[in-house]
């Protein structure tokens, strides 16, 4: 008995001392989703699925905020929020014009209003998704939070839920970085132990190739159009711990585009000469990925 009473003490204090990081939260199951086709050889008629990091989110105790901080010409020098829903309207337009078929998991057009009173581009994925009527188990799923916030969680899930709901042949999350002032340049990311058990064997390997393409391409491609930023080389990473491409069933990878903590990085951010370079660097990125997805 002393030892029972023992044990349910210990799992006591061990569900106390549980992070807010791993809570588990409500909400809908997340659907299963048929495999996506094969990869097409060409970026013409391509599905390319887009996801501009974070913003506006109505967080667990009802508060609208932006997931990251505004700009304020000391610290930080473009709010990421907004700046990567602009970064994502130049990207669609460079890939539709290479022929690409391009969407969204964020509201790209200015025409709107959200449900936050913003405009709706400001808004996060899931409000947007929620706007569209998709089922509830993309933008309303149950799993993990972030930070020990439910809706942030599901956001983060609704993306490459989403593009797994659409079917599209790639996912590129659109971010941009935080660090230490003088840090400058791009990362590529990529999920190398894929969330859903529907996620194909070849996943990790493709993944990392449109990873290290976009690591090599996108510093080429603003070197060309603006030599002057001295734009330096990318890193790429793989890590199991990233929702917004750990749930995605077809190739992906999160560019964090530049250092919105960088006075040049931050400012380059503002003006779409950079972008559009970014764009080509992820245009010429697809075309090659898509010919040969294994060869890098
Ligand atoms: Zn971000």
């Amino acid at each position: 008995m002393l030892g029972l009473i023992a044990l349910v003490a210990v799992l006591w204090l061990v569900s106390r001392l549980r992070s807010p990081l791993e809570s588990e939260c409500a909400g809908s199951p997340i659907p299963d989703f048929t495999a996506p086709r094969p990869l097409p050889k060409s970026l013409r008629g391509a599905r390319v699925m887009l996801n501009p990091g974070h913003g506006l989110t109505l967080s667990d105790d009802g508060t609208w905020d932006f997931q990251r901080p505004q700009a304020d010409g000391r610290g930080v020098f473009a709010l990421e929020d907004d700046s990567n829903l602009r970064m994502a309207r130049t990207v669609k337009r460079v890939l539709e014009a290479a022929g690409a078929v391009v969407l969204s998991t964020r509201e790209l057009g200015t025409g709107k209003l959200g449900v936050s009173g913003q405009p709706a581009w400001r808004e996060a994925a899931r409000h947007h998704l929620t706007a569209l009527e998709v089922d509830a188990g993309i933008w309303d799923s149950s799993g993990w939070s972030l930070r020990g916030d439910c809706a942030q969680g599901q956001d983060i899930r609704a993306r490459a839920l989403y593009a797994n709901q659409m079917q599209t042949d790639v996912l590129l999350s659109l971010h941009s970085n935080a660090g230490r002032a003088g840090a400058r340049g791009s990362l590529v990311l990529y999920a190398d132990h894929p969330f859903l058990s529907a996620a194909s064997s070849e996943l990790p390997t493709q993944s990392a190739c449109l990873a290290r393409g976009l690591a090599r391409a996108i510093p080429k491609a603003i070197r060309l159009e603006r030599p002057e930023l001295n734009w330096p080389d990318a890193a790429v990473a793989g890590s199991g711990n990233y929702g917004e491409t750990g749930y995605a069933l077809m190739p992906s990878a999160i560019v964090e585009t530049a250092f919105h903590t960088n006075a040049i990085d931050g400012k380059a951010l503002g003006q779409e000469s950079f972008r559009v370079a970014i764009a080509n660097g992820v245009r010429d990125t697809l075309q090659s990925f898509l010919e040969s997805p294994r060869s890098c």
